[in-house]
């Protein structure tokens, strides 16, 4: 079959891997005008990294294998370690964190070469009974028996299929980068939790640490200037390593990515076109879900277009089998983070603190429920 992929994020190029190691021949229309490796670095878990397995990317010696959770309250004080070990040994593979340009390099280093167009901005699209047409920005025409909307939160695809917006500001955001550690977290990642924000950081390997800042956002808010200083006023009183992690940024390193969220959909396309990762589900980055559910997306796919009888049956297949745990996903990323009302206020220290009662031991059990909740690989 011959399958068009518009856009090579992370999901365009996972579903470009598996679409060709089953025998499909693939085009990546991507609209830059070459990789995109920026954006720090993401969290697999136990399923994305399965996944990620099972269309041969080896992970091995990239990024920092994860070893435990540690959550605090904003002062710093204990909440739950969750050890991931037990997971890792359960469900077979280990979580990690891995610079996004990495994965993008791992994941393109698999493809036939010339099967990513870069410059091949997706404009316009007819799909008809026998086949699918695309048009990009510079004119250029392709054509195939299936297209894939792997084209993120802004999906010109998910517009012209789906016919609604891009996906919403939710009220938050973050302000996150990839920079040299100013301490070694080791394979912990630590998340810290107060009223109306929360803040992490963690290895990303090779001496790199992934930190970020979530806090009240809206499109109408001034430009910072100087955002350094601002998230110094905004975290001052925070926990010991907040001010380690502050002192040791300067401006440019700090980028903005405002929380949106995509409704994720009955359907996931129509006739010859399907959605794919961030355009079928934008959610906020609370909990790390994003990348491993479009990962999910690529493992469902891949499987029902082994098993659909032509391209034009697998919308209905593939969007029964990820519609469930995908909202599950974004429900999770949306709720677990307020930014105002009686659940920003669950997040004060007193309240925090409280949850400190639940003993450290139940954490790895809850944390494995989840995970298997939000998919069908583990
Ligand atoms: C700050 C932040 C931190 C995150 N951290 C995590 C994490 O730790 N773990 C996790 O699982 N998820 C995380 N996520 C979510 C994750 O980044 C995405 O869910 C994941 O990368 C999937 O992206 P995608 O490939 O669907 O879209 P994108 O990465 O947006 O890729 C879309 C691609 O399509 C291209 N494109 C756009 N329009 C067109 C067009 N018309 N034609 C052709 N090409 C086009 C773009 O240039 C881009 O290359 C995070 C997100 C953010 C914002």
């Amino acid at each position: 079959m011959r399958v068009l992929v518009a856009g090579a994020g992370i999901s365009g190029l996972a579903v470009a891997r598996g679409l060709v190691a089953d025998g499909h021949e693939v085009v990546v229309l991507e609209g830059a005008d070459g990789p995109r490796l920026g954006g720090g670095a993401i969290t697999l878990w136990c399923n994305g990294t399965a996944i990620l397995g099972d269309l041969g990317v080896d992970l091995e010696g990239t990024g920092q294998r994860l070893s435990a959770l540690s959550l605090r309250t904003a002062r710093g004080r204990r909440i739950m370690d969750v050890d991931l070990e037990p997971l890792t040994a359960r469900f077979g593979s280990a979580p990690r964190v891995i610079p996004r340009g990495s994965l993008i390099n791992l994941l393109a280093a698999g493809l036939p070469d010339g099967a990513v167009r870069f410059g091949a901005r997706v404009r316009d699209v007819e799909a008809g009974r026998d086949g699918v047409r695309v048009r990009t920005a510079t004119g250029a025409e392709y054509e195939a028996d299936l297209l894939v909307g792997a084209d993120g939160v802004r999906s010109r695809v998910r517009a012209l299929v789906l016919g609604d917006g891009p996906a919403a500001p939710t009220g938050l955001a973050i302000w996150q980068g990839l920079t040299p550690a100013p301490f070694d977290p080791g394979p912990t990642t630590t998340l810290m939790i107060g009223r109306q924000a929360d803040a992490g950081f963690m290895s990303a390997g090779n001496g790199l640490m992934q930190w970020f800042f979530e806090r009240p956002w809206s499109p109408g808010d001034p430009p910072v200037d100087k955002p350094v200083e601002m998230l110094r006023r905004r975290f001052a009183g925070w926990g010991a390593p907040i001010a380690r992690v502050l002192d040791s940024l300067s401006d440019g390193d700090v980028e903005l990515f405002p929380h949106t969220r995509h409704k994720v959909p009955r359907r996931w396309g129509a006739g010859r076109c399907v959605l794919l990762g961030d355009a079928a589900h934008a959610m906020p980055p609370v909990g790390a879900h994003g990348t491993n559910q479009a990962l999910e997306d690529v493992a469902a796919l891949t499987a029902c277009l082994r098993a659909a009888p032509g391209p034009a049956a697998v919308v209905d297949a593939y969007s029964v089998r990820r519609r469930r745990r995908a909202a599950r996903a974004s429900m999770v990323a949306a709720n677990t983070l307020a930014a105002s009302g009686p659940r920003a206020l669950m997040q004060s220290e007193p309240m925090m603190r409280l949850l400190a009662a639940v003993p450290s031991r139940l954490g790895a059990p809850g944390f494995g429920r989840l995970l298997r909740a939000l998919s069908d690989r583990i």
